[in-house]
Formats: C-alpha cells, sequence, structure tokens
C-alpha cells in the first residue's frame, strides 16, 4: 500500500468535512482513508498525533507502568479506563472516544425496514430521532502476564472526539510496549486506526498480532470491493485500501487466529461473521464468571438491541450481519452473559434483556 497516496487521500476527506458524517464515525466508511497508515503526511498542527488527555495527572501513570498489576493504577475508573474483574482475569474498557452521527439513522440502520420502524426503536430509548452518538471501546484484557488488546480505535483519523487510546492507556499505567498481543475482532478502520504513529511505525512494536483468516482473506481477494453492503463507492474505496495497507503493513506478523488459538488462559475467540467476513468477537472466562467482548455485533444502542433484524448499510452482508445478531443476542440473553459492546455508550459493559421484538441493553452499574 502507496502510503502517500493514502496520506493524501486522508487530509482530502478530512477537509472534505466528514466530521458529522456517518462516515467520521468509521463504522466502515471514509474514514478509514484518515486511518493510522495515511498518518504519515498529516500535519501535527492541523490534528494529528495523540495528546495528553485533559484527565491524565502528571506523574500518575509512573509507578503503574512499573508495576502493571491488577490493582497497579492510582487512577479511578472515569480516567479515560473502565475495568471489571472477570474470575482472575481484569477486563478494561479502554475509551478511544466517541463520534457524532447527524440526521436519522435510517436508512444507514434499516433498508430492509421503515423509518417508522428506526423511529419507534429511538423513541422507545428516549433517544432524539435526529442525530446519534457512538462509542469506541477497545478491550484490554490482562490474564497472568499476558497483556491482550481487542481492536485500536481511530487513531489520528476519526474526528475531534476520538483517537484517545494513547492517553487513556498511560492513564491505566500501561506502555504500549506491555501489550504483549493485538487482536482485530476485523478490518473496518475504526479498529486499526491506531495501529501505527505519526512516522508510520507500529505503535504496539512488542506485541503479536492476530486476525481470523477469513477476515484476512475477505480483503485480500480479488474482487473485494464487490461488498453485498449498499456501502457508497467512494467508502468501498477507501475500506479495501485501508483494510489493504494494514495487511501490508503486517505482511509476515499477522498471525491467524480462531477459537482454537490459545491467546491466553482463559481467552477464546468465537466467529461471528456478517459485519464483515470474518468478524469475530472474545469470551473471557475465568472460574464462573464470564464474558463477551462483542465488538461489532451491535453498533447503535437503540436500534441494534431493539431490532436486531433490521439492516445495517455498513455490514458487509446485510443479511448475514442480521442473522448472527439475532442469534447471538439471544444466546447472551439467556446466559446472561456479560458484554463489552466497542459501540454502545462508555464504558460498554452491560447485558441484554428481552424485550419486545428484540432487546434492551441494560448498562452494569457504574462502581469508582
Ligand atoms: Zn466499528
Amino acid at each position: 500500500m502507496d502510503r502517500d497516496v493514502m496520506a493524501n487521500v486522508s487530509r482530502r476527506a478530512m477537509v472534505g468535512g466528514l466530521v458529522g458524517s456517518a462516515a467520521t464515525l468509521a463504522l466502515g466508511g471514509q474514514a478509514l482513508a484518515n486511518g493510522a497508515l495515511a498518518r504519515a503526511r498529516v500535519d501535527k498542527a492541523s490534528g494529528g498525533g495523540a495528546k495528553p488527555h485533559p484527565d491524565a495527572k502528571p506523574g500518575a501513570t509512573k509507578p503503574a507502568a512499573t508495576k502493571p498489576a491488577a490493582t497497579g493504577t492510582t487512577l479511578p475508573n472515569g480516567s479515560g479506563f473502565y475495568r471489571v474483574m472477570v474470575g482472575n482475569a481484569e477486563v478494561v474498557c479502554i475509551a478511544d472516544g466517541s463520534g457524532e452521527m447527524a440526521g436519522s439513522p435510517f436508512p444507514m440502520w434499516g433498508a430492509n425496514g421503515t423509518k417508522a420502524e428506526v423511529d419507534a426503536a429511538l423513541d422507545a430509548e428516549f433517544l432524539p430521532r435526529e442525530g446519534s452518538s457512538f462509542y469506541f471501546n477497545c478491550a484490554l484484557v490482562r490474564s497472568g502476564t499476558d497483556v491482550v488488546l481487542m481492536d485500536l480505535g481511530n487513531g489520528t483519523g476519526g474526528g475531534p472526539g476520538a483517537g484517545k487510546l494513547l492517553p487513556h492507556l498511560a492513564n491505566l499505567g500501561v506502555k504500549p510496549s506491555d501489550v504483549t498481543c493485538v487482536v482485530f475482532s476485523h478490518l473496518h478502520p475504526d479498529h486499526f486506526g491506531g495501529l501505527t504513529d505519526d512516522n508510520g511505525e507500529l505503535v504496539f512494536d512488542k506485541a503479536r498480532y492476530f486476525i481470523s483468516r477469513d477476515e484476512s482473506d475477505f480483503w485480500s481477494r480479488a474482487g473485494v470491493a464487490d461488498i453485498k453492503g449498499q456501502i457508497p463507492d467512494e467508502f468501498k474505496k477507501g475500506m479495501v485500501a485501508g483494510a489493504a495497507g494494514v495487511l501490508a503493513k503486517l505482511k509476515g506478523k499477522l498471525e491467524m487466529a480462531d477459537a482454537t488459538t490459545k491467546l491466553s488462559e482463559g481467552l477464546r475467540l468465537v466467529s461471528a461473521p456478517g459485519h464483515t467476513a470474518g468478524h469475530q468477537m472474545l469470551m473471557v472466562e475465568s472460574g464462573a464468571k464470564r464474558l463477551a467482548v462483542v465488538a461489532d455485533l451491535v453498533h447503535h444502542v437503540a436500534i441494534s438491541l431493539r431490532r436486531p433484524d433490521l439492516h445495517i448499510q455498513f455490514d458487509a452482508d446485510p443479511a448475514a450481519g442480521a442473522a448472527t445478531r439475532q442469534r447471538v443476542l439471544a444466546q447472551l440473553a439467556s446466559d446472561k452473559t456479560e458484554v463489552l459492546a466497542y459501540h454502545m455508550p462508555f464504558p460498554g459493559f452491560g447485558h441484554v434483556r428481552p424485550e419486545g421484538k428484540g432487546y434492551q441493553w441494560v448498562p452494569s452499574l457504574w462502581q469508582w
């Protein structure tokens, strides 16, 4: 992948005023052109580069950085991360931030239904019919000596509210070099944008990298731009280029992973195709406890839950996406499994409860 070309695409996309659009959310769209691999020529003065988060307290990260144990930070939840214990494993949501989408979510959501159905789902959750908020919740799991990070956020290309993964990791006392394993749920730009720094170098330079074979094959195959979802052509082009850039950057380094791959004690990948061909979730099991990191199984806190049957245009295969969403949500609800979902309101932990034709998102109670 020619990084210079991507960089130019990136700048034009940003200047072109994508902020506030669906694409800015990088749910699979044009914002990927702003992804990490496009960053080499991004002028720092115009927004490139991770900046210290306002929550960051001087000196607070130093002791924790040398002692990255489960209780190794002095900062409370709310400093851009939120953690829970799942048996012996520590699962931490690291916020990459959030983004806004203007206008009605229809037909981006619900193209196989009606605007009235989408509005009904929004009304039921007391949400406005115009304008939606989305979150980017990366998952860090510390199990034994392993530090596993699932998904890398937007990098500097996700709009003004996103790209905060690194300062929030620092708040937790985790250095990029502490991360032993990076897993991509799938290759959309809001999940791989933090792969490289402004110089195009890998941020998590000590980590092993994993992805499903189906995902790698999907983005590598001839005719990849012929995606079933009704994604506008200009989005598709950037999407394909972004994924190709990741595969090129990690050539010889990216390991294929599936349910049989031993990432760490108690961690297991689960295939959940539809959003993309090789989309994977991560199950964390320790003792009698379990938690499902569901990545992009759901996107919208009202529509994806209340009406999981409604198609999402950014799903590579909207029908398969809806089928997987319904199947997995039914399982999570019946098992009463706690969930960490990438795009739910921060910190993204909760349960799903059967409600009407679908489910309701029940956030886990916040604890300081
Ligand atoms: Zn996403």
